[in-house]
């Protein structure tokens, strides 16, 4: 592999990218050059992990060559190893993973209180997966002008919480300009995956923060092999120099996919700062004796919701919640 791209580095001259759009086969790589280009895969990519079923991910760093047939568009001939990616189960193929975007530095989850109501379950799982891919995580309210004063200030507190475990936390009106303009400086320097359930205003605010995305239209729809409808590709674009954002259309939530019942504790920072001090150490924090986990809920240092997320994640019992 490593040979072949030596004899193709002599060849062509070779030019860095990164990936912003997959679409199937083909991949928009926006060169060091600025320019956008068509790509597509050099002959077959092994896939290191077999149970991955894209090979090239929104984020990925990629070196492309000419395509000889093709002078509007170029080859990736090879991908950098990745800082994180977020994976989630396969809509195509069974019991394997899709990478939705990698060389993530923050992770958003846009949440509104009400129409609709985003639950605090949901937003403990999109945490929980952040956590386990090691993605540093933002809860993001939306539509705080439909708030009543109480209303807000009660949601600014329960959003402390959230501060206090090491999540950012935001407020805005997706519809008001000052409330982008602050948030876009919040971005700066980084590439933000944004994510949340339809409804919350995702659209509006990535247009807000990028007229040209132009969300419904740039949607591209693709026929599953089961012939399911599915319009589930993440899209990254520029949102200032050197500030990017990472789109997810169609994707509801970012899976469990990979955790295992045992490590769960490990990605709540409230449980996992206890780990170790149980009276066993399989100590699953739902019933045993002498569970550190559970004196620290019944003294009130881990909240009721928190600790009610745990164990719904736990049982599986929090399915569409
Ligand atoms: P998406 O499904 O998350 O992409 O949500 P959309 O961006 O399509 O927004 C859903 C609805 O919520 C639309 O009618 C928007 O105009 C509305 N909306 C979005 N942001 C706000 C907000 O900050 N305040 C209010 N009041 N409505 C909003
Ligand atoms: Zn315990």
């Amino acid at each position: 592999m490593m040979e072949d791209f030596f004899i193709l580095a002599l060849q062509f001259k070779i030019m860095q990218g990164i990936v912003t759009k997959s679409m199937g086969l083909w991949y928009l790589v926006e060169g060091s050059d600025g320019t956008s280009y068509q790509c597509r895969l050099k002959g077959k990519f092994k896939l290191e992990n077999k149970k991955i079923s894209n090979p090239v991910a929104v984020g990925d760093k990629v070196d492309l060559i000419d395509d000889e047939g093709n002078k509007d568009a170029k080859i990736i001939a090879t991908i950098h190893p990745r800082r994180n990616y977020i994976i989630r189960t396969s809509p195509k193929k069974k019991g394997h993973g899709h990478i939705i975007a990698s060389n993530i530095d923050l992770a958003v989850i846009v949440a509104t209180v009400a129409t609709p109501r985003t639950s605090l379950g949901f937003i403990d799982r999109f945490l929980v997966t952040a956590e386990a891919f090691r993605i540093p995580a933002m809860v993001l309210c939306n539509k705080i002008d439909l708030l009543s004063p109480e209303e807000l200030s009660g949601l600014k507190e329960k959003m402390k919480e959230y501060e206090n475990l090491g999540y950012q936390t935001a407020f805005i009106s997706a519809l008001d300009k000052k409330d982008i303009e602050s948030f876009k400086k919040r971005l700066s320097n980084q590439t933000t995956l944004i994510s949340g359930h339809s409804g919350v205003g995702k659209s509006t605010l990535v247009n807000n923060l990028i007229p040209e995305a132009d969300q419904k239209t740039s949607e591209i729809s693709e026929f599953s092999e089961k012939g399911i409808h599915t319009t589930t590709f993440a899209e990254r674009f520029r949102v200032a120099d050197d500030s990017y954002i990472i789109d997810t259309p169609g994707i509801k939530e970012l899976g469990l996919a990979e955790i295992e019942s045992h490590e769960l504790s490990h990605y709540f920072p409230e449980l996992r700062e206890l780990l170790g001090q149980c009276k066993f150490n399989n100590c699953t924090h739902t019933h045993e004796p002498g569970c550190a986990i559970a004196s620290a809920y019944e003294e009130g240092e881990i909240s009721q919701s928190r600790y009610d997320s745990y164990l719904s994640m736990l049982l599986g019992d929090d399915n569409r919640r």
